[in-house]
């Protein structure tokens, strides 16, 4: 029989293309609520924010963001400014170019991740926030 449930990861962020590795979180909801095969739909619900999977480790941190500054940079004039003057054009640019969701595939309660691939959110606000991070569950339960 298949379940769906929805649950939450709660982070605070630095803004500025911080990195936040949730893979831990969501194999930690998967494993607690007894979940063995099917799909996990990581969704940021908020514009300047993003969903991808990357190798969390400290080069690409640093390079991924570099990426973006150079394709979308934050020191030139967007509308969006105009409208709001909250200085975040590029903040939301990069989001929608980047997506906010991913899905990945579980198996026997294990996520289906190569070894050196993470799930990560990227924030790309120009603040620290407070980001709450749908995990929706599909798939058996034990
Ligand atoms: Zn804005």
């Amino acid at each position: 029989m298949i379940t769906i449930e929805t649950h939450s990861i709660n982070v605070k962020t630095q803004g500025n293309c911080e990195i936040i590795d949730l893979t831990p979180n969501v194999q930690e909801i998967i494993r607690e609520k007894s979940f063995i095969e099917g799909n996990a739909l990581i969704f940021a619900s908020g514009s300047t924010a993003g969903i991808t999977t990357i190798e969390y480790e400290p080069g690409l941190l640093k390079d991924y963001p570099k990426f973006f500054e150079k394709i979308i940079p934050s020191n030139i004039s967007y509308h969006h400014d105009e409208t709001w003057h909250d200085d975040n054009g590029h903040s939301h640019v990069r989001s929608a170019l980047q997506g906010t969701s991913f899905v990945v595939p579980f198996k026997e309660g294990k996520l289906l991740l190569g070894t050196w691939q993470q799930i990560v959110l990227i924030d790309f606000d120009n603040r620290s926030r407070s980001r709450s991070i749908v995990v929706q569950l599909m798939g058996e339960k034990v």
